[in-house]
């Protein structure tokens, strides 16, 4: 629209239609406080904006002095004035701080206090624009406060050594957590490379070149090995060199994060050793009884050939009492057979076991089949609760099964209903077993050491057996990484329990 046209603007000249405008302009501005000052400061004019942020009508602030806005200690500084005289000097002067609402409030303003001059260049007022910044100041101390927070934390951290490298690996700063792993103090190492805790050996092979290298790649890098600290002594560190770039991408430099793991590599160190000797014996022990078991087989046969012969062709040269003397050590030689056997099957356990998908409710009806004639004789009653499908070694947790159903028959009380249950539980992280009976039970004193191999609590003419069978069953169990174990009361019943691994479930 042209303003000229406009009824209000009637009978104004060009200058004064362009005054009017800027006038009116200036006036609504609501973001700015946009203030007229007389040479001494004292409030002329004064516009919404200016109304919004301090809160006074313009009748209740013109002619006051503008230091009105200023708290006291920067009146007692005499800032007001300082300003108005450098914007009468230097035409322009510039300010940020706190200033005070009507109400007694405090605002950020961003101030610029402009002198206007007459054509004779002399000042005769100032135009002082306000700009509230509180919000944007607020947050800034916010963040300053949090950055002083979070780096007051890094500082102050002990179990880590964490410090800013440049990205040519000088250091930059250094943590409490630092001095304490690497045995400088900040000022002895900033300024340094980190090349310094390398061993001779690593830096020759330009190791930390390497890993800087791979987070300026990647972004990141880890490592972990042996570096040195001041004293020379070595500790095995866990390194994170994290790449830290600017808006544009450029490499500002790295952050990085050490851990002393000189513990936790003695103790891996020691385990690895350990079991790598444990395996070396199993292995011997296992050669061991595999031959032991398999010579030993050889004079038996033997023995056992002989006194065939000697039954066959012999006999009529025997007094009855011989003969009988020759049957004993037809039992003994089959009975010593048996035992060498029974150790050479427990020698092979978990030989070449191979993992696969069992279902346990077919493997102990398997077994239960395969026991059909012992559970019929003896007249117990097998209940078997629905089982799960587990990852497992078929041959081996067949045998176990096999081994505690037919002892749950076996040490059965003749007196009462002899029953067996098989049932299992899902626990946290694993599957727990349990085979329980009504049988004979055992003594507390002896829940350990049947699970010996050999260890019988009751003679053969009691109870048909050789005493390997919980060895075994035991030996399977550890196979699966799982625990076997038994809870029994004497002449009430027992039950075996054995728990086998999540990692082992489908
Ligand atoms: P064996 O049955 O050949 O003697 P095991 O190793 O299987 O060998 O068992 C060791 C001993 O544990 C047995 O001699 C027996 O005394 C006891 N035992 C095992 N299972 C049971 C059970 N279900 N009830 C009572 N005693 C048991």
């Amino acid at each position: 629209m042209n303003l000229a046209s406009s009824p209000r603007m009637k009978g104004l000249t060009h200058q004064q239609i362009i005054d009017f405008s800027f006038h009116k302009i200036v006036e609504e501005i609501d973001d700015y406080a946009v203030i007229l000052l007389d040479l001494e400061g004292n409030i002329q004019n004064w516009n919404m904006g200016a109304q919004k942020m301090k809160g006074y009508s313009a009748q209740e602030i013109l002619g006051k002095n503008f230091d009105i806005f200023y708290p006291a200690e920067d009146k007692a500084a005499h800032l007001p004035e300082k300003l108005l005289s450098q914007a009468r000097i230097s035409g322009k002067a510039k300010h940020e701080g706190w200033r005070v609402r009507k109400d007694g409030s405090l605002f950020y303003g961003n101030i610029v206090i402009t002198a206007i001059h007459n054509d004779a260049r002399e000042v005769i007022a100032f135009i002082k624009l306000t700009k509230d910044l509180t919000d944007l100041r607020n947050m800034e101390i916010k963040l300053r406060a949090n950055e002083v927070r979070f780096h007051q934390m890094v500082m102050d951290i002990q179990d880590y050594a964490i410090l800013l490298l440049s990205p040519d690996g000088i250091i930059e700063n250094w943590n409490k957590g630092a001095e304490k792993i690497k045995g400088y103090t900040e000022a002895e190492i900033v300024g340094k490379s980190f090349r310094l805790f390398y061993p001779e050996k690593d830096r020759t092979e330009g190791r930390p070149e390497e890993l800087i290298r791979e987070a300026t790649e990647n972004g990141t890098a880890r490592d972990e090995g042996w570096r040195v600290r001041k004293d020379g002594s070595v500790f095995w560190a866990s390194v994170v060199l994290t790449a830290l770039y600017d808006d544009r991408h450029n490499i500002l430099g790295f952050s990085k994060v050490t851990r002393n793991l000189t513990e936790k590599k003695k103790i891996e160190d020691t385990l690895s050793r350990y079991t790598k000797e444990l395996e070396l014996k199993n292995k011997e022990l296992e050669q061991f009884t595999f031959i032991a078991s398999h010579d030993l087989q050889e004079p038996l046969n033997t023995i056992s050939s002989f006194v065939d012969i000697i039954k066959t062709d012999f006999s009529e040269q025997f007094s009855d009492e011989v003969l009988q003397f020759l049957k004993y050590i037809h039992v003994a030689t089959e009975r010593m057979r048996t035992l060498v056997r029974s150790l050479l099957d427990y020698g092979r356990i978990g030989l070449n076991p191979k993992l696969e998908s069992v279902d346990c409710n077919q493997l102990v009806a398997s077994v239960l089949d395969d026991l059909q004639a012992a559970v019929k004789n003896a007249g117990v009653e097998v209940k078997v609760n629905s089982l799960p499908v587990i990852e497992a070694y078929p041959i081996e947790l067949r045998s176990l099964f096999q081994n505690l159903i037919s002892n749950a028959i076996k040490y059965r009380r003749k007196s009462v209903e002899s029953y067996v249950i098989v049932n299992a539980e899902r626990k946290e992280t694993e599957w727990v077993f349990l085979v329980e009976d009504n049988g004979i039970g055992i003594d507390k004193k002896y829940f350990d050491k049947i699970f010996a191999i050999f260890y019988r609590l009751h003679r053969s003419e009691e109870f048909d057996g050789v005493g390997i069978g919980l060895a075994h069953c035991r030996k399977i169990i550890e196979l699966h990484g799982g625990r076997l174990w038994v809870d029994s009361e004497f002449d009430k019943g027992s039950r075996f329990i054995f728990s086998i691994p999540d990692q082992n479930e489908l």
